[in-house]
């Protein structure tokens, strides 16, 4: 967190076997759970080690934010989930780090919104497929998609390219988190409608969505199931509204705003 001094930020637990012993009370909680959950991911054999990677980047733009949600990243969570509620067929897409992240968050939030989780993977290997499908069932979820892999993103090669044809292939609306920036605009190009979680506002996955949210995974997912369980039984043309008054380029502007200077704007 901003302003904490040199003792506070080197008080990190050196080894901790399990979630637990992460005191709750510590300065850096969330960031320490992060680094439990992708080290536990690597171990397990679920998170690639290019995952470690995109997590350390992901860690210190979360650090400049002031590790909270600003206020248009909560907004941008509620459009998500007011899109999410009004698609035919919502996916929502988990790889590595998203399956180590956040494996009952994201559960819950296809649960609240009806949507199909499909595993997704940048490094496809039939054994990594089937270790993150047993984890993801470990903490609750019942259907997944991703093992077929029966139909191709056009234009993307290799294992990144493949999909479910009854999954995101045939999806109205996707979220991808963590997403590298070649796939978010490869699905952009297919017509998706495309809600990102990214915590680098200037990365091309951001900035190719229809809802960019700049916001630490951890946080984002849970909160946009709030939102959905608040919204739902709303009308179709309130659900609407609520997306259509969402701005992605001034929230991902708030955002770099935030990043580089550690204040954020007034509303104006
Ligand atoms: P691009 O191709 O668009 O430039 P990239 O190369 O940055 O994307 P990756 O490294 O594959 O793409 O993606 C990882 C992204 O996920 C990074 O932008 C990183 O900031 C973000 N990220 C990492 N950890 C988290 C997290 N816990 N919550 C949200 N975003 C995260």
């Amino acid at each position: 967190m901003h302003g904490e001094d040199a003792s506070t930020k080197n008080s990190a637990p050196p080894e901790v076997d399990s979630e637990e012993e992460i005191p709750e009370d510590h300065p850096r909680y969330q960031d320490l759970i992060t680094r439990h959950r992708i080290e536990a991911g690597v171990e397990k054999g679920i998170t690639h080690l290019q995952g470690m990677h995109a997590e350390g980047r992901g860690s210190a733009f979360d650090y400049l934010l002031g590790e909270t949600t600003i206020p248009t990243a909560d907004a941008a969570e509620k459009a998500a989930a007011a899109q999410l509620l009004l698609a035919d067929q919502p996916v929502l897409s988990v790889n590595g780090n998203v399956a180590a992240l956040v494996p009952s968050e994201i559960t819950e939030l296809a649960e609240a919104v009806d949507a199909d989780l499909e595993i997704n993977l940048f490094n496809r290997t039939d054994e990594r497929l089937q270790r993150i499908a047993d984890h993801l069932k470990e903490h609750g979820a019942t259907d997944l998609k991703g093992l077929d892999a029966d139909a191709k993103i056009p234009e993307l090669d290799h294992g990144r390219g493949l999909v479910d044809e009854d999954g995101i292939y045939s999806a109205d609306v996707v979220l991808v988190p963590l997403e590298d920036g070649d796939r978010a605009e490869a699905l952009d190009a297919m017509g998706k409608t495309e809600i990102v979680i990214d915590l680098n506002p200037l990365s091309r996955s951001p900035q190719t969505a229809d809802i960019p949210i700049v916001d630490n995974i951890l946080r984002a997912v849970p909160n946009i199931t709030e939102h959905a369980q608040d919204l739902k039984g709303r009308s179709e043309s309130n659900l609407q509204e609520i997306v259509n008054s969402f701005d992605p380029e001034s929230h991902l502007t708030a955002a770099e705003d935030r990043i580089r200077t550690g204040e954020s704007k007034p509303e104006s």
